[in-house]
């Protein structure tokens, strides 16, 4: 089977939404291709300094891979978080993650939950177990992964955060706040993103039309070794998004480009939904730990679980919202 973009190189990869059969080198072509594309209209290209956010996981090798291809290495720096979950976090990833890194040209910074909130991933779960606190360690974790992605952002002055989520991702996220009927999180969500508080720096996802399956490959035929071990707290994944992921993977095989088509859709209607939305003010901070929080609360939902789960002074109490 001959490849049917060079038609020279024997073709290993059916792309299925675009029905075409391709060579390694074409394949990976194509992705460069397709990310550059996006970073360009996310308007990222010619930024000064791009905060990358890597988990060591494959989604973030590709996303440091292809950026660097066409932004120049010493534009990126790369920031990594030890969350502090046993048997997860393991220090031979990093280095893979660091030397490969190196090998690009980007700089890593390290950085973890217990160094700078306090409590590991794991002190703060056993806390929240022991007030009774019905909240999955993916609530905890999400939240302050964002918090020290934004604060390190803002350290080196970086005008983008990029993060790795692909279009698998992106597409649940949609799904899953159009049943929660979340408007500002749905809209917030487009491919430019909106601006909600001067303390965010501005989030962009360069791999938010590749499919998952594609990073995968990506990773493999390049021979990247990645953290390939689940998070033992993956039974706690909120079970909707498991659902949603069910449900698109099947109208995906049923016609595959679906997701892209949905993705791009939503784009559109995002895009005009912004102009007529005015954010008259900017987000409320946290009167704990400054950070923006949801119009009409006093503090963070950060805050909120540390104090609920006893980590914080009793004098806190007096903020928490009414539940
Ligand atoms: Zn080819
Ligand atoms: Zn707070």
């Amino acid at each position: 089977m001959i490849c049917d973009n060079c038609k020279t190189r024997e073709a290993v990869i059916l792309q299925p939404h675009t029905g075409r059969k391709l060579c390694k080198e074409c394949f990976i072509e194509d992705i460069r291709k397709r990310v550059e594309m996006e970073a360009r209209k996310q308007e990222i290209v010619n930024s000064n300094k791009i905060l990358l956010a890597v988990s060591g996981g494959k989604d973030s090798l590709v996303l440091a891979d292809t950026l660097s291809q066409f932004i120049h290495p010493s534009r990126l720096i790369a920031f990594n978080i030890n969350e502090g979950i046993k048997g997860y976090n393991r220090n031979e990833y990093v280095k893979k993650l660091e030397e490969y890194l190196k090998d690009l040209g980007i700089e890593l910074i390290k950085s973890g939950f217990k160094e700078e909130v306090g409590f590991s991933l794991d002190e703060m779960l056993e806390a929240s177990l022991k007030k009774k606190l019905n909240v999955s360690a993916c609530t905890f974790c999400g939240g302050f992964r964002r918090k020290l992605i934004n604060e390190a952002g803002i350290k080196v002055a970086a005008d983008y955060v990029a993060t790795g989520h692909n279009l698998d991702d992106e597409v649940q996220t949609i799904v899953i706040n159009l049943i929660r009927g979340d408007l500002l999180r749905l809209i917030r969500f487009g491919d430019k993103p909106l601006m909600v508080s001067s303390k965010f720096v501005m989030r962009v996802k360069p791999l938010r039309k590749i499919y998952e399956w594609e990073t995968t490959m990506y990773a493999h035929l390049k021979g990247f070794e990645f953290q390939e071990t689940e998070c033992p707290y993956i039974s706690q994944k909120p079970t909707l998004r498991a659902k949603v992921r069910d449900l698109l993977y099947k109208l995906e095989e049923k016609k595959p480009g679906t997701l892209l088509r949905i993705l791009e859709q939503f784009d559109e209607i995002s895009e005009k939904i912004k102009k007529e939305y005015r954010l008259t003010n900017e987000l409320p901070n946290c009167v704990i730990c400054g950070e923006p929080t949801t119009p009409g609360r006093m503090i963070c939902k950060n805050c909120e679980l540390l104090i609920r789960s006893g980590l914080m002074p009793q004098e806190y109490q007096k903020y928490l919202p009414i539940s």
